[in-house]
């Protein structure tokens, strides 16, 4: 049984008051809450083993080291990876991506075409564009339709011998839309292009498995599920990430250095220079336990439900427009809305005023909104912590703050 009461209780942020009313947290897909247990391991880190790791003899560096790579088993577990060693721990899904595109840099030759699709974060844009002006590469992008889902016909015309790479969101952070990313994989593979998926809005709600998907990348944030913020992942197939030269320069990543030549570290080091977020990549195996310990099957169906109620209760309203897949099997528990002529922003404010946080604007998506031709959305993204009483509540303050402004 799906116990939403006894979960809250895990979320000590959820319990306060903000602006004098009960905090409702929709923001989810911006950052996710913590549970007490990821605090926890976060304090007891420092409280008891806070060493610096991989080169100390001391105990407490081997404790920390022991901690540390046992999170990385935890998270190459969990999203099945054949080898602990093809899990490099990275800031977030951010640098993964700089950390995927850096590398290609080197690969790819003038007149070479990488794809991406018109629903990404501008993490997944901006580091392949930096990477198309110095190398010569072309950028290509699969459009979408007006309900948000990438359009495959065109993308099968888009793919040639010419592809290098494709990347794409698992789940769009803008507007919630599922991406058939198994299609996606799949068509690349048969040119010969290789694929990064940016898994950062998908990993709080699924459980991916790299191995059955046959991606070459994927990439995520350890806070978007339960973790805390600055550390997240690089899953790369151990031949990518033998191919691809190092990204940072630094300690931790050297075999041998002399002035004249350094040779790297064997994988998951070479990609990981420097003292990394120790504490956070513990903290991040503790998010994975825990959520597992609730299951991803149990998460989905719940959320699932929390879609429908939020999707039907808002469409009462009038004026509204929820942007994204109508079939609501194609999408997670994030509602994308405007209401007829108020903007975004200040519907977002009023009900700040009323305890509720939603995120306002373009989501770090620009093209989408520009797509639309608005400026920017109301989000509300639901976690497995929320509850129906919370998003009855929430369209309650819509309708105030619509009543305001009108
Ligand atoms: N991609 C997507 C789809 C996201 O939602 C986000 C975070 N909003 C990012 C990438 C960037 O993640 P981070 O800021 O943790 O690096």
């Amino acid at each position: 049984m799906f116990d939403v009461q006894k979960i809250r209780a895990d979320f000590p942020i959820l319990s306060q008051q903000v602006n004098g009313k009960p905090l409702i947290y929709f923001d989810n897909g911006a950052t996710s809450q913590t549970p007490q247990v990821v605090i926890d391991t976060i304090v007891d880190y420092y409280s008891r083993y806070n060493a610096n790791i991989h080169r100390g003899v001391h105990t407490l560096s081997q404790l920390a080291t022991d901690a540390y790579e046992e999170a990385r088993f935890k998270i190459q577990k969990h999203f099945n990876a054949k080898h602990n060693y093809e899990i490099i721990l990275t800031s977030g899904t951010t640098e993964s991506i700089n950390l995927v595109a850096n590398g290609f840099a080197s690969i790819l030759q003038k007149g070479d075409e990488i794809i991406v699709s018109a629903l990404e974060h501008h993490s997944n844009i901006v580091p392949w564009q930096m990477i198309c002006e110095n190398t010569g590469a072309i950028l290509k992008v699969i459009p979408m339709s007006l309900e948000g889902e990438l359009i495959m016909e065109e993308y099968d015309k888009l793919l040639s011998n010419k592809t290098k790479l494709v990347f794409c969101n698992h789940i769009s952070n803008a507007l919630g839309t599922l991406n058939p990313i198994e299609y996606i994989i799949n068509k690349a593979h048969e040119v010969g292009a290789a694929v990064l998926i940016d898994g950062a809005q998908a990993c709080p709600h699924l459980k991916p498995d790299v191995q059955v998907l046959d991606v070459d990348f994927y990439v995520t944030s350890a806070h978007k599920m339960c973790g805390p913020t600055g550390v997240g992942m690089l899953y790369g197939k151990e031949e990518w990430l033998r191919k691809l030269p190092p990204y940072k320069g630094g300690g931790e990543m050297i075999a041998t250095v002399t002035f004249e030549k350094t040779t790297y570290a064997d994988l998951p080091h070479k990609f990981e220079a420097g003292t990394p977020n120790i504490c956070g990549g513990i903290a991040f195996g503790a998010a994975i336990d825990y959520m597992n310990a609730i299951g991803f099957d149990n998460i989905s169906a719940y959320e699932h439900e929390l879609l429908v109620h939020g999707t039907e209760k808002l469409q009462e309203i009038e004026g509204v427009t929820i942007y994204g897949p109508k079939d609501l099997t194609k999408k997670a528990s994030v509602i994308s809305f405007n209401i007829n002529g108020i903007h975004p922003y200040d519907i977002g404010t009023i009900i700040d005023k009323l305890g509720i946080a939603v995120r306002t604007g373009h989501h770090c998506a620009q093209p989408i909104m520009d797509f639309y031709k608005i400026p920017g959305t109301i989000r509300a993204s639901f976690a497995f912590y929320n509850t129906k009483e919370e998003i009855d509540i929430f369209v309650e303050a819509v309708k105030k703050a619509k009543m305001m402004l009108s």
